[in-house]
């Protein structure tokens, strides 16, 4: 599977990038370049073993830097591209939305134009396999009622500065394969969990502070609706959108999986009474409501038809297996986060906002 394919991939560093990476070394023959600029948000060691993997290339490279970007492209002379280099905590684009336009905006038009300059030094063979598969979210959607769902048609409307940049990058996108030619294809996925997962996100930081039976924040009335898909089988929907996908095209990703904030954040606090040591009494009692996030959309739902009848993609975790997947791998992986806990102190305002 993706014999010869040198696969530059952005963000390979971050929660779903590393999923990519670790998929395409495990389960393919491709050779990745990952790309990534090392923020707050990354860490190298979501990538045990990729260092010593001769099919694996680490370039230090910031998005926005064009010339550095066109040195890494005449480097590795990449068969494919896929873009998930980007600033996604929407706390974070709330309180500073500049780095937002700045990595998912512009970061996303100077990778445009370099994938193109690349893509019109190849040959025509090499162009006709070419493509860049860039990787959003169902936040550019906007927020749905009780009912519906998002398809590949719904009109984009995002509420947060993270959504608007992401929407801006997505027409880019579009832009560069319908005004330049470029062979792009664009996901739009639904929330992500799993393991590797960045300590400031909800699940995450519910496990941890349950852990340690420290108050539980939720915002609003926890009413909230997210569909949830775990990271692996996202990465594994990517590289099929890749291999298969047609450029020009747009897929939703979602496992079909909706649940409210409040009970996500129960089913983690009773799997930590099950897993972890007791405190004595049920982490549900740690729940404590916060004051809501501006602009909180209050429900996404994806309609993940095109990409199951298309290209043959279904989830193989449940919710509630995925969870318990993620409850373990945080238990048993304390090395991995304890020193990200201090990185999330220092981006102390997402936090703030949620009364910690
Ligand atoms: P993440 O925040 O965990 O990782 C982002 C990575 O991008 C980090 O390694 C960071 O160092 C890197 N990066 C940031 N700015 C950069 C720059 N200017 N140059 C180079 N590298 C830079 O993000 P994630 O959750 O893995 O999300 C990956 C992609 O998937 C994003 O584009 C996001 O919008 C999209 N997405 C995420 C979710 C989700 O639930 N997490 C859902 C749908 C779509």
């Amino acid at each position: 599977r993706l014999k010869d394919a040198r696969i530059l991939v952005t963000g390979g560093a971050g929660f779903i990038g590393s999923a990519v990476v670790r998929r395409l070394l495990g389960a393919t023959e491709a050779s990745v370049i990952n790309v990534d600029a090392l923020t707050y948000a990354a860490n190298l060691g979501s990538l045990p073993g990729a260092a010593e993997n001769p099919r694996y290339a680490f370039e230090k490279t910031d998005i926005r830097d064009a010339a550095a970007m066109r040195q890494v492209f005449e480097r590795h002379r990449p068969t494919a591209v896929m873009h998930l280099a980007a600033e996604t905590h929407v706390d974070r684009s709330i309180d500073s939305p500049k780095a937002f336009v700045e990595t998912n905006m512009v970061g996303t038009f100077v990778l445009l134009e370099e994938a193109l300059r690349h893509f019109r030094s190849l040959d025509a063979g090499e162009r006709a396999a070419f493509r860049l598969l860039h990787v959003s979210t169902d936040e550019v959607f906007g927020s749905l009622g009780p009912t519906g769902l998002f398809d590949e048609t719904t009109p984009y409307r995002p509420s947060s500065p993270y959504s608007a940049s992401k929407a801006g990058a997505d027409h880019l996108v579009r832009a560069w394969r319908e005004t330049f030619g470029l062979p792009t294809l664009v996901t739009n996925c639904s929330n992500n969990f799993g393991p590797y997962h960045f300590p400031e996100k909800m699940i995450p930081l519910m496990i941890l502070r349950g852990l340690e039976g420290a108050e539980l924040p939720v915002y609003g009335s926890g009413r909230n609706v997210r569909d949830w898909l775990y990271v692996e089988d996202h990465a594994e929907a990517l590289i099929l959108a890749l291999e298969r996908g047609l450029p020009g095209e747009t897929y939703n990703v979602g496992a079909r999986c909706e649940r409210t904030n409040i009970a996500v954040v129960e089913a983690v606090c009773d799997l930590l009474d099950a897993l972890a040591p007791s405190l004595g009494h049920s982490r549900r009692d740690l729940i404590r409501f916060v004051e809501d996030r501006p602009g909180h959309d209050a429900r996404y739902a994806i309609d993940p038809s095109k990409i199951e009848r298309e290209l043959g993609w279904r989830p193989r975790e449940s919710f509630e297996s995925g969870l318990e997947k993620t409850v373990r791998w945080y238990l048993a992986n304390r090395a991995w986060w304890e020193p990200l806990l201090r990185r999330t102190e220092n981006g102390g305002d997402a936090l703030a906002r949620r009364g910690l």
